[in-house]
């Protein structure tokens, strides 16, 4: 029983860092190389997968807003960059064989479909995997958010968010030696306490449609595949106090 996934459709949410691997800026091949491989052991499994990809290793809205930019201007080139991102994770994924799909939130024909729900959900009946770009389409949200609002919109069993670490702490646990790991939270208690690990808007949409967000690092290889059988280390964050 172990050994079978527990949810029949996922979103996983990739941080555009985690894109970056051990670099300090943009795409690292090798790592997204990486990612493509644990989402084909998961796709082979049966289960159906769409992917929201951040942006912040190219470029963030607040940091361009804080250098004297419009804000609205530059979280749109904040959007931009999570298409970039979605076309390298698409490339990485088809050069092994599985078919996947960009669906951008910002339409933009001549690179990837548009956002279209009803079409999203047939891609993965037929076993394609869905890459959302460009976020939710407006300024002033965030990937996070874009991922809450997709996995809604798709019915979607449960929200994966891989960071670089394995689960959701009290502190940054790289700068707190003494951080205390959660095993399991509910929605309120990360409100409440103001937890930093998603913002209040993207856990507000999980908790009001019931979707169980499961935090694990993306670093760890093959932590995909074991945090959907139950396995492995992670934070659960759902309804129960
Ligand atoms: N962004 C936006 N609307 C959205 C999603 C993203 O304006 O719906 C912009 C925002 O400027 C953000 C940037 O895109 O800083 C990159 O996304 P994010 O910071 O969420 O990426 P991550 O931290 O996951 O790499």
């Amino acid at each position: 029983m172990d050994d079978v996934p527990q949810y029949k459709r996922v979103l996983l949410k990739i941080s555009g860092e985690a894109l970056m691997g051990e670099q300090d800026y943009g795409l690292d091949p090798a790592f997204v190389d990486r990612i493509a491989a644990d989402l084909k052991a998961v796709h082979e499994s049966g289960v159906e997968i769409c992917v929201v990809v951040g942006g912040g290793n190219i470029f963030r809205g607040l940091s361009g807003a804080a250098t004297g930019m419009e804000r609205a201007t530059a979280d749109y080139m904040g959007m931009l960059a999570t298409v970039i991102n979605s076309l390298a994770m698409q490339n990485a994924l088809e050069k092994v064989d599985v078919p996947t799909r960009v669906q951008s939130a910002i339409p933009m024909a001549a690179v990837a479909e548009p956002y279209i729900r009803r079409r999203a959900v047939r891609h993965m009946q037929k076993g394609r995997i869905v890459i959302f770009g460009a976020g939710t389409g407006n300024p002033f949200f965030t990937t996070d958010t874009a991922a809450a609002l997709r996995a809604s919109e798709m019915g979607c069993d449960a929200l994966l968010k891989g960071t670089k670490v394995d689960g959701v702490y009290d502190a940054d646990p790289v700068e707190e030696k003494s951080a205390k790991r959660f095993e399991r939270l509910s929605y309120r208690q990360v409100l409440a306490d103001d937890l930093g690990v998603m913002d209040h808007a993207a856990i507000s949409l999980a908790r009001e449609n019931h979707i169980p967000v499961l935090v694990f690092s993306i670093y760890e290889p093959g932590a995909f595949a074991d945090v959907l059988r139950g396995k492995g280390k992670y934070t659960m964050i759902d309804d129960e106090d």
